[in-house]
């Protein structure tokens, strides 16, 4: 276990595996707060009379409330406190992007570092789970109504336990095979172990929630039929599942990913365990395009299947990249190269069509561009060549038109997100609403998590008053 570095006034960091032992297993990185941690982080919040905090965060969690509980040692409150706007805190105080968010925004933050925020509350969700007694919430008597949830991602999962306690009968249809979302196929299990998705996805069952999962919708059954079957509402929260690529030579040789797929299968399919059958191009010198969170994991993801060099291929700097910055940091502790300011100009392969190389342009940083960031302008006679038999495509995704294209009431904006109210969740089509992802377009769990509650607030209400 690697030291907590600790004097009264820094941040309590969290325990974790070291580099060189987690960079060749599964298992979760950062290793929790103890009580006496816990309570000692969250003593340094000096409660705010107006907390910044709160506004950093999407679904204004009362963090000063349930930091003071811990500080108190009340942990039961604390995480009822935190369940008032936040249904998957395990979750969330997990991934959250907290630096830009509730802990961007904390006054401390400005002369020194910020109060833990996320691991204050992941460390509640960890203590309830262990130490709760597992009662459920107090559901209201049932209204008769039939509620049809498309996606069980953050924004669906999020519609449904809401819908669910307010007396509606709910039924959540999954494409996969199993529920969760990208919390699932997509973050890896040393970032979010799948035990805590399984627990929330368990607590909505037990509420009363059915899943449905191996059902497309748009394929093995459309959104009018659901309404024509006796479902009074649907919500869609389908996600952005379609992987964006490159568009350059070679990109469909054997051994070219988008990051979707590959982690798909590690994760999803559990490549990574030899107990399943799941095909995987374990690669020796792998390549990762892209610098979001999807990029981290991907790469992350290679090497604890056993590559020997995994390098970051990203067009901008630094300071442009996406990711959390735990993420990248982590990748980075843990051996993963960062090639900046490059980008892939193609794939080659061998006659087996099987890739052995790629070949990158060299970048510079021009003006801001649509996105605010300085647009990568390629440099003249820098190109370079690498060995690279495994490469993985992490360059963001958008939506897949599965269920929309079945469906034209459903309108569209040009990239193809549903047009839904912002405040609602409204869609065009009447009985229908939409969040997450597959509306904003790929974000955060956090925004997904904030549309479904106000779409599952709208919906209640137009199951109680009408249209
Ligand atoms: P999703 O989570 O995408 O869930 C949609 C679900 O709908 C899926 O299960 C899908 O199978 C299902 N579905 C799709 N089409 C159909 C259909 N036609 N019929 C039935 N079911 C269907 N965000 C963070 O805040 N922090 C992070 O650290 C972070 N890391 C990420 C890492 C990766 C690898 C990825 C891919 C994303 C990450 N994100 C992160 C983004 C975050 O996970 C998403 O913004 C969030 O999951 C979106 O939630 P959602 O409910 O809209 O959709």
């Amino acid at each position: 276990m690697q030291e907590t570095q600790k004097t009264p006034k820094d941040r309590h960091s969290m325990p974790e595996q070291p580099a060189e032992v987690r960079r060749s297993n599964f298992l979760e990185v950062p290793l929790g707060y103890t009580e006496e941690m816990a309570q000692a982080e969250a003593s340094r919040c000096i409660q705010c009379k107006i907390p910044k905090c709160m506004e950093g965060c999407p679904v204004a969690v009362p963090i000063p409330r349930f930091i003071r509980a811990i500080a108190q040692g009340q942990f039961a409150e604390g995480i009822r406190i935190i369940w008032e706007k936040n249904g998957l805190p395990a979750v969330c105080g997990r991934v959250c992007p907290q630096e830009i968010q509730c802990e961007g925004q904390c006054v401390l933050g400005k002369k020194g570092k910020p109060v833990a925020i996320g691991n204050l509350e992941r460390f509640l969700a960890d203590w309830e789970r262990a130490h709760g007694d597992g009662s459920l919430p107090a559901k209201q008597p049932p209204t008769g109504k039939r509620v049809a949830v498309v996606g069980s991602g953050p924004s669906g999962l999020t519609v449904a336990g809401d819908l669910v306690l307010k007396g509606h009968a709910v039924t959540l249809f999954e494409a996969f095979h199993k529920p969760g979302g990208v919390l699932i196929y997509g973050i890896p299990e040393f970032r979010l172990p799948k035990a805590i998705v399984e627990s929330e996805v368990n607590t909505l069952e037990k509420l009363g929630v059915e899943i449905v999962c191996n059902t497309v919708v748009g394929r093995a059954v459309d959104v009018s039929e659901l309404l024509d079957e006796g479902y009074d509402a649907v919500f869609v929260g389908v996600g952005a599942g379609l992987p964006r690529f490159l568009n350059v030579p070679g990109e469909n040789l054997i051994g070219v990913y988008s990051a979707n797929e590959y982690l798909t299968r590690a994760n999803l399919m559990k490549a990574y365990d030899p107990l399943y059958d799941t095909p995987l191009v374990p690669g020796k010198n792998v390549v990762v395009v892209g610098g979001g969170n999807v990029a981290m994991d991907s790469a992350r993801t290679a090497l604890r299947m056993g590559a020997e060099s995994v390098k970051i291929v990203y067009r901008r700097s630094r300071d442009e990249m996406p990711a959390r910055v735990e993420e990248s940091h982590h990748a980075e502790q843990e051996g993963v190269e960062f090639l900046l300011l490059s980008n892939p100009l193609r794939f080659d392969g061998n006659n087996e069509g099987r890739l052995t190389s790629v070949t990158c342009e060299k970048m510079t940083l021009g003006e801001p561009d649509a996105s605010g960031r300085r647009r990568p302008v390629p440099l003249a006679d820098a190109d370079f060549t690498m060995d690279c038999d495994l490469a993985i495509i992490a360059v963001g995704s958008g939506a897949n038109p599965l269920l929309t294209s079945s469906e034209p009431e459903i309108k569209l904006n040009r990239r193809g997100n549903i047009e839904a109210d912002s405040a609602t969740g409204k869609t065009f089509m009447r009985g229908v609403w939409a969040g997450g992802d597959i509306v904003t377009g790929a974000a955060t769990v956090i925004l997904a998590m904030g549309a479904g509650r106000k779409a599952a607030d709208s919906i209640h209400d137009y199951l109680m008053r009408g249209w």
